[in-house]
């Protein structure tokens, strides 16, 4: 007996919101998508705890819970949902053409289309005392958690624009946040650190890192150090946002896909389509500024759309604009 490549419709890669959203409408379709969860089932949002900012849970959800609804919504409608990792892709650049793509379990699936949904990564310090208290107050996303510390003292870490934005973000709901940057001076646009200036409850240390994330169960303070000086400083805060950059899971796309500077899938004009005809990407994984739950579903929403047109072009034999 001679092994039979398995040739499947679209396959879907990743399985937070954006590959639910895209599940759930691929599905319904009738398109029989198949999606491959990655490493981390559910995404990032399996490490949150409360999700207060989607739209249609007015007491809130936990993320983890939300996760299995959305899996169970693009069941019900047909979508084979199996646990493994692409290992590898090989995209095929003709309109119509067969993309081949190797699973972590030795098998080969054929896809006629390919919505990926891999999101990306928040970095982290690497410290034992952070990684033990994320959920305990560590959190890489103050627009998800910081109203969780309304009224409270908090810091946040990181240079760019994202730690300039979440803090002054932060600011408005905390009493007080003190922003940690490691150089003597910020990464991001001049504009958004006017902005940061110009808050009054908003304190800047430079030249400061965090030795130690303080506290058993909860985050109670930071052991701050002061790299020029070595001095040492302890503060008291009750919750810590690392917002030190996130990496897009895009390593087994490198060299086929149109990427920019920093790995990011570029995505074509307000579509979901890449370089290659047939293959789209939908959220984190091509969103380096929103990276929200809901815009990630939006735009799985949109890349299943495209991929049911692409589809459809290629079966009456049209050419689509690329
Ligand atoms: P960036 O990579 O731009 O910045 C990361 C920051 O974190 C840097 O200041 C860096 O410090 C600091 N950092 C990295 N590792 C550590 C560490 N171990 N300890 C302390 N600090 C550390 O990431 P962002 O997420 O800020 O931005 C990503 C991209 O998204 C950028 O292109 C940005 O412009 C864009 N963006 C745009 C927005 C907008 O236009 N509204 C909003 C948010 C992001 P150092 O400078 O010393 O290297």
């Amino acid at each position: 007996m001679t092994d039979t490549v398995e040739r499947i419709k679209c396959l879907i890669i990743g399985s937070g919101p954006a590959g639910y959203t895209a599940a759930i409408y691929a599905a319904r379709a009738d398109m029989k998508p198949i999606m491959y969860t990655g490493m981390e089932p559910g995404g990032q949002l399996t490490t949150t705890t409360e999700v207060d900012n989607f739209p249609g849970y007015p007491e809130g959800i936990d993320g983890p819970t939300m996760m299995i609804q959305l899996q169970q919504q693009a069941e019900r409608f047909g979508t084979e949902v199996r646990m493994g990792m692409v290992t590898s892709v090989e995209l095929n650049k003709t309109h119509g053409g067969i993309h081949k793509v190797e699973i972590d379990n030795g098998s080969t699936l054929e896809a006629e289309s390919i919505i990926i949904a891999t999101g990306a990564t928040a970095k982290y310090l690497g410290l034992p005392s952070e990684q033990r208290l994320r959920g305990g107050g560590v959190s890489a996303c103050a627009v998800c958690d910081g109203f969780f510390f309304k009224g409270q003292e908090v810091a946040i870490v990181g240079g760019g624009d994202t730690a300039a934005e979440e803090s002054t973000y932060l600011a408005n709901i905390c009493s007080k946040v003190t922003l940690l940057v490691r150089k003597g001076e910020m990464r991001a646009s001049k504009a958004m650190q006017h902005r940061v200036n110009n808050t009054p409850n908003l304190e800047v240390k430079y030249f400061t890192e965090i030795e130690e994330v303080l506290g058993d169960q909860v985050v109670e303070g930071l052991r701050l150090v002061n790299n020029q000086t070595g001095e040492k400083e302890d503060i008291k805060v009750t919750g810590l946002f690392i917002a030190i950059g996130h990496k897009p899971n895009t390593e087994i796309f490198k060299g086929q896909l149109e990427m920019d500077e920093t790995g990011y899938i570029i995505t074509k004009g307000k579509s979901t389509k890449t370089n290659i005809p047939g293959v789209f990407a939908s959220g984190d994984v091509q969103d380096k500024e929103y990276r929200q739950a809901i815009t990630a579903a939006g735009t799985g929403c949109m890349a299943a759309l495209d991929a049911e047109r692409y589809l459809a072009a290629v079966e009456s034999k049209e050419e689509v604009e690329a």
